[in-house]
């Protein structure tokens, strides 16, 4: 008898050593879009799109978009930067169908970690699929957490001025879930630490006060950069393209330009929270321009 059909199954987690740190990136969730044109460069022809999605052998049409956080055990403290979907889906009628179920928590176990053992939470910047995981049922999701936010990004959301029209309901969200938090949380500006060799580095754009994390530990350095890109091809290769979801279309042009720079340059690894799982790569820097470069074993030597 033939075997059936299993299905898909893909990796979810991914965990390696670095220095004297261990980090995990971590498969929360994802979903397929429709359409990378007009989402993104949708100032431009859609015939320059077919381009570009042509030449890396990728879908003009539907692209894969997951959420993928990160976790920093740094021997003192467990660490975790945005917290994927939660039960936004569920409990949050206005993102039903645009987000999908959140799988953290699980896949947190099978890291052999409990919501308790996180002792800081950082979120890189207040949009749904960041702080989505925060409460569950009105409660707090991270039991022991303390929290950290950029104070730029805190203060905008909570203020809830100048909110473009899409992020009505965002800053709703945030209000409701992030708000709440403050007075178990610290508040960073670019340069201040999380933890020794955890250090906030300004990515505003994309959202208006979004920060990466640059990590280092035993001379290994690693920048999460959240959602600076949010597509490998597509916001890697055309960092000046508009991206529908960015808050600020001309700041985060020009911040994907200074960090893919400094990537290139400084020979940082990346852990993207939009990038193809495992989420982790490097940034090659040609006369054509950038491009994304999957990790393949660096980590694991
Ligand atoms: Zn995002």
């Amino acid at each position: 008898m033939p075997a059936s059909m299993q299905g898909e199954m893909q990796p979810a987690v991914y965990r390696f050593k670095f220095g004297d740190f261990e980090i995990a990136n971590i498969m929360d969730s994802k979903v397929v879009r429709e359409g990378l044109h007009p989402s993104f460069g949708g100032e431009r022809p859609a015939e320059e799109m077919h381009a570009l999605a042509r030449d890396n052998r990728i879908d003009p049409q539907r692209y894969e978009h997951p959420f993928i956080p990160t976790v920093v055990n740094t021997g003192k403290e467990l660490v975790l930067f945005d917290t994927g979907n939660g039960a936004l889906r569920r409990e949050r009628e206005q993102l039903r169908g645009r987000l999908p179920d959140g799988r953290l928590i699980e896949r947190l176990g099978e890291l052999g970690y409990t919501p308790a053992d996180v002792d800081v939470v950082v979120i890189t910047h207040g949009h749904p699929d960041h702080i989505g995981g925060l409460t569950e049922g009105g409660q707090p999701v991270f039991p022991n957490a303390r929290y950290v936010f950029g104070a730029a990004e805190f203060d905008f959301w909570k203020r809830g001025e100048n909110v473009r029209e899409a992020r009505k309901f965002n800053r709703e969200l945030f209000v409701d879930i992030a708000v709440p938090l403050a007075d178990r949380a610290r508040f960073l500006k670019p340069g201040d630490e999380v933890a020794p060799g955890i250090r906030a580095v300004d990515a505003a754009g994309h959202a208006p006060g979004l920060m990466a994390y640059h990590i280092e530990s035993g001379g290994k350095r690693l920048l999460i950069w959240a959602d600076t890109c949010i597509h490998y091809v597509v916001a890697v290769q055309r960092p000046e393209w508009h991206i529908d979801v960015d808050d600020d279309k001309d700041k985060a042009v020009a911040t994907r330009k200074r960090i893919l720079d400094m990537a290139a340059t400084e020979g940082l690894f990346i852990a993207g929270f939009h990038m193809p799982f495992p989420g982790l790569g490097l940034i090659e820097k040609s006369a054509a321009g950038h491009r994304w470069v999957p990790v393949g074993y660096q980590l694991n030597l």
